[in-house]
């Protein structure tokens, strides 16, 4: 009655309960995963930053959910074979243990019910499978093999056989198996926290912060927005990159094209008339400007102008902040309660 791990990975809720289970102590002990995607979204950008990876940073700019998705799935995997490995089999193992003697009272109480009732082995199927409820299925016992006997001693003991050869399965299951099961535990994980808005702000590409993914009619937001020259804006018929923040950029006098193709200038101060995504986000003007992306734009100008074939000249001279700029990273690599500033 040996069953073979492959036939009983997908069943067992001992396995999707530790996936459930390894997500959740993850959110109690990962500071990157124990708030919003806010939270989740600063810890990614100190990562990006220690990396000093522009290839990382662009592909996050294009596709913020992706990265966010992809940094969860590193974080999990990480977490399943670095130094949290042996509380993470210390999980696995408790819930095989936990769902074995779960099916053997399941087992035991069954039987005794019909063999008191006097009950038949339809009965008895009956008893064992609500008894297991969701935790086992028969089929993983293959007890239809069983089903013309009548003999309820025989049919236990053959059962508990099956139990014990499950049990031995369960114990020799590895972390690196989880990876094959139906619930895994960095799904669940990308599934908690980035079930939320993804709308990027159309001059600076900064995600809204909203918890809810569609919020209309309310509008899209963020509480940091960042330097245009993070999407690649420019002057007007120049080469010169805008390095402005669009938070500074909504209280000029200057104004925009909302689009390549487009030869409708609008003002700044009414960037909402250039219809969606313009008009669906509420962008307050301030001075608000985040060391963080000017550390980007200086650390990163010359890709930058590379990827976008723009330049930093003119109108987007970058100031020549090197000191400040060299500190803010030794600040950001080193802190461990890492403030976005
Ligand atoms: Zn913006
Ligand atoms: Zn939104």
């Amino acid at each position: 009655m040996s069953k073979s791990y492959e036939a009983i990975k997908n069943d067992l809720a001992v396995c999707n309960k530790t996936a459930i289970d390894l997500a959740g102590e993850m959110r109690c002990t990962f500071p990157a995963f124990n708030g919003n995607r806010l939270n989740l979204e600063k810890h990614l950008l100190k990562s990006l930053a220690e990396n000093e990876d522009f290839d990382a940073f662009i592909n996050y700019i294009q596709n913020p959910r992706k990265q966010v998705e992809a940094f969860i799935e590193e974080k999990v995997n990480e977490h399943m074979s670095g130094e949290h490995k042996s509380k993470a089999l210390k999980i696995l193992r408790k819930n095989a243990g936990n769902m074995h003697e779960f099916a053997y009272q399941a087992l035991f109480d069954a039987t005794n019910n019909v063999k008191t009732q006097r009950g038949d082995i339809d009965m008895w199927a009956k008893e064992f499978s609500s008894f297991l409820k969701d935790k086992l299925t028969l089929e993983s016992l293959s007890c239809q093999n069983f089903m013309d006997i009548n003999n309820f001693e025989f049919l236990k003991e053959e059962i508990e056989k099956g139990l014990i050869s499950i049990k031995e399965e369960l114990n020799q299951l590895s972390l690196d198996k989880m990876k094959e099961f139906r619930l895994r535990p960095d799904e669940i994980l990308i599934d908690q926290l980035c079930n939320c808005c993804w709308e990027t702000c159309p001059f600076c590409a900064a995600v809204c912060t909203n918890t809810v993914k569609d919020h209309s009619p309310e509008d899209h937001s963020v509480p940091f927005h960042r330097s245009l020259a993070v999407k690649g804006a420019q002057y007007h018929n120049s080469e010169e990159m805008c390095i402005e923040f669009c938070t500074t950029k909504v209280a000029s006098d200057g104004n925009f094209y909302a689009g390549k193709n487009t030869t409708k200038l609008i003002p700044f101060k009414q960037y909402r008339s250039a219809g969606p995504p313009y008009a669906n986000w509420s962008i307050t003007s301030d001075e608000s400007k985040l060391k963080y992306w000017k550390w980007f734009v200086w650390q990163f100008q010359e890709e930058l102008e590379d990827y976008y074939a723009l330049k930093f000249t003119g109108h987007g001279e970058i100031p020549i902040l090197i000191k400040e700029n060299l500190v803010y990273l030794l600040f950001l690599k080193k802190s461990d309660n890492y403030v976005f500033e």
